[in-house]
């Protein structure tokens, strides 16, 4: 029997827990996280004024994140989740009103969302024209081809490739901005084009999105926290881990107690791994390069409807703030909506560095003027208006970043494994990398050999479209 400690009990070392645990039963497992809940990042925050509960941010999920949905449906937490029975990515025309959807139609991948493109009021025919090309090339691209594409930056291949402005910022600025929280100028383009292959063209059913339908706390720490127990896990909460000592063999300082083991999964962010880890140049070194990126997270309750009943979320088209609109109704159960809230509106701002110091009165301006602006006789003020400001939401995919996200068993010959949805996954810092790099410090510790293009064989398959027992969106 192996004693082994999990340090962070975000996604990622959650999944690490629970994931060795699973395979191998008899190794004592202890996940140690710091704060009073499990989940990290994906978090709630009371607020103070209101006394609600509200989501640090707006948080997506896809059909193509298998690995999450995988640890979803171990932990029994499929009620938490509802994803589109169909891919329906609205954009909204601000001001008009136009709503137009890029949707998944009959074509095979990559040309399935052909249909509605065509029909897509927001982009010429010849941005059309010339997108069709880009699309095939990154549909087809092998993984060398894109890992060599890092140094690059993802606006700059696509001018190269004869992508208009218009496009640039309509369509494929707008996915990069979202899914890898940086503008499309900055971004790499190796995993800007994991991004389109793996995201939106390779499977037609891949971009189907999910919402929580609660808040996030609620949808996962008591889950996570059940499951893992239930597990054999030992879970201490509010316990935080201040140095590892390898003098007396492998040993987790806390504040209270030393904790001897055989192995240690480090499960942080990226610049929290740095320190716990750094009596190991190579891993303050990649750490030291790695950037964040912020995320801002708007709360906007009205007492009543200020979006259309249909509405369920949209892309602003050429809003560089309120980038979009979710209509928090149409996603919780509704004994989970706050008393005398008429309508719950959220709002993600992707990387909003930028606008960090800005006060929420000036957020509520340009919140006002889009769904004023594009519902004037719906228009009620919100009667709490809540901006919560996360700085280091993910780290900065740069162009030339892939080197220094670390592999999961870089100090495996110490017994150290790193986990986090920083390290090398392939994945931008999403839920599912986070999983993916628990799975995979898992697998490496367990000497398993986990090719994770394949399913987490302890844990259920991920859902398909129509699968009973998943709630649809
Ligand atoms: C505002 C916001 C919005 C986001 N939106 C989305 C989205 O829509 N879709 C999506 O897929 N992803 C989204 N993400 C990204 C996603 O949440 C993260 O990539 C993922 O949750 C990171 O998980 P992790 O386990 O790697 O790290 P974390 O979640 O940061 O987990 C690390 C854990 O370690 C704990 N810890 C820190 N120090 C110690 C210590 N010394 N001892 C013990 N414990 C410690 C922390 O409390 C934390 O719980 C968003 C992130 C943010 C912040």
């Amino acid at each position: 029997m192996t004693r082994i400690v999990v340090v962070g009990g975000g996604l990622s070392g959650v999944s690490s827990a629970l994931a060795i645990a699973d395979a191998s039963p008899r190794d004592e497992v202890i996940l140690i996280e710091s704060r009073a809940q499990l989940g990290g990042r994906v978090s709630s925050i009371k607020d103070p004024k209101s006394g609600l509960l509200l989501d640090n941010c707006q948080h997506a999920c896809f059909r193509v994140y298998d690995c999450f949905l995988q640890l979803i449906s171990r932990c029994g937490a499929r009620n938490s989740i509802k994803l589109q029975a169909k891919t329906d990515l609205p954009f909204l025309q601000v001001g008009g009103g136009r709503l137009a959807s890029l949707s998944d139609g009959r074509l095979e991948p990559p040309n399935h969302m052909a249909g509605s493109m065509i029909k897509f009021p927001f982009l010429s025919l010849s941005d059309k024209i010339a997108m069709r090309k880009v699309i095939k090339e990154l549909s087809e691209m092998t993984s060398e081809q894109m890992s060599a594409l890092d140094d690059l930056n993802f606006e700059q291949w696509l001018i190269e490739k004869g992508q208009s402005q218009r496009a640039i910022d309509r369509f494929w600025g707008f996915f990069v901005l979202a899914a890898l929280n940086i503008p499309v100028s900055q971004a790499s383009a190796a995993l800007s084009a994991f991004l389109f292959q793996r995201g939106l063209f390779g499977d037609a059913h891949a971009f189907d999105v999910g919402a929580f339908t609660s808040d996030l706390s609620d949808s996962l720490h008591p889950h996570l926290l059940r499951t893992l127990e239930e597990s054999g896990v030992e879970v201490k909460l509010s316990s935080k881990v201040n140095s590892i000592s390898r003098e007396n063999g492998l040993e987790v300082c806390l504040r209270e107690e030393t904790i001897s083991c055989g192995k240690i999964v480090v499960a942080l962010p990226h610049h929290l791994a740095g320190r716990l880890l750094s009596e190991y140049s190579e891993v303050v070194e990649a750490v030291d390069h790695l950037e964040y990126r912020s995320l801002i997270g708007i709360h906007a309750l009205h007492s009543a409807e200020v979006l259309p009943e249909s509405f369920t979320f949209a892309v602003c088209v050429d809003e560089p703030i309120i980038q979009m609109l979710f209509n928090r109704n149409s996603e919780i159960d509704e004994d989970k909506m706050p008393e005398g809230v008429g309508q719950w509106v959220s709002v993600p701002v992707s990387c909003g560095d930028e606008w960090l110091d800005w006060g929420d009165e000036q957020f509520l301006e340009e919140y006002r003027r889009v769904v004023k602006g594009t519902y004037p006789d719906l228009w009620n003020e919100p009667d709490s208006f809540i901006v919560i400001r996360s700085r280091n939401a993910t780290f900065a995919p740069l162009p030339g970043s892939e080197q220094y996200r670390l592999s999961q068993d870089l100090i495996s010959k110490d017994g150290i494994y790193i986990a986090g949805a920083w390290t090398n996954t392939d994945w931008p810092s999403t839920m599912e990398g986070a999983v993916r790099s628990g799975l995979l410090a898992a697998s490496s510790l367990l000497d398993d050999n986990w090719n994770p293009e394949k399913k987490w064989r302890w844990w259920p398959s991920p859902p398909k479209r129509g699968e009973d027992g998943w709630r649809v969106w």
